[in-house]
């Protein structure tokens, strides 16, 4: 039986998901849940780096995350669209992972992969729940789409909620430093570490921890005891 997913953070490139989630990914994976990581392009071309090296750090990088399973799509990086065909692949993964919570690109973004991941994202939550498809696997309605925190548009973004990311932190840089090509070789990227402490850090006073990362929820969710808020 495949291993059914309580999180899947999709990214349109390796290391988006890093960014936006990766400490929120391996704090929950500590917290006995199963995680995921579903890339659309494998990132390449880029600057720096080879398609296997880029391959080869996603990997590691998800290691260090510990998480249960990556996929890797074949789309094309720099010409991913909302396409049917798109969307079904990513419909495939949703109905055989059936995963509770997807968290994904935000909606504003200037890097048109971001904004076409986060189309194909909603997009393929609407294919998957649909019957009488070829899809060799089960319909499933995903219950719940959340946004990272993270685009290249900087600005404050109004954040629904927080998560207590204090005991991953370090894995979350650790699982970036993975992305040699990107980060370190590439030095314009360098100031990335001490972005991620420092927003982390931000975030985290706010809630009274030390470190947290925000998401994005477009629709009401239900609290039933607000004294327990
Ligand atoms: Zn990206």
């Amino acid at each position: 039986m495949t291993l059914k997913l309580d999180v899947l953070a999709v990214g349109a490139h390796p290391d988006d998901v890093e960014i936006g989630c990766g400490g929120l990914l391996a704090h929950y994976k500590k917290m006995g849940k199963t995680t995921g990581i579903l890339d659309l392009t494998n990132g390449m071309p880029t600057p720096y780096g080879t398609v296997e090296q880029r391959l080869a750090e996603a990997k590691k990088a998800a290691e260090i995350l510990n998480v249960d399973v990556r996929i890797t799509l074949d789309m094309e990086n720099r010409y991913l669209e909302n396409s049917i065909k798109n969307r079904i692949k990513i419909a495939d993964v949703f109905r055989q992972y059936r995963p509770r919570v997807i968290i994904t690109n935000p909606a504003e973004d200037f890097h048109p992969d971001h904004v076409a991941c986060y189309q194909l994202v909603n997009a393929a939550v609407f294919q998957a729940k649909l019957t009488n498809t070829d899809s060799k696997f089960p319909e499933y309605y995903p219950p719940r789409v959340l946004y990272y925190d993270q685009s290249h548009i900087k600005k404050q973004r109004k954040l629904d909620f927080l998560i207590d990311i204090s005991d991953s932190l370090e894995d979350k840089i650790r699982a970036l430093e993975a992305y040699q090509s990107q980060f370190i070789e590439n030095k314009n990227n360098n100031i990335i570490f001490s972005y991620i402490r420092d927003k982390a850090s931000y975030l985290g006073n706010q809630i009274g921890v030390k470190y947290a990362e925000g998401l994005i929820c477009p629709s009401y969710f239900r609290i039933n005891d607000i004294t327990m808020i």
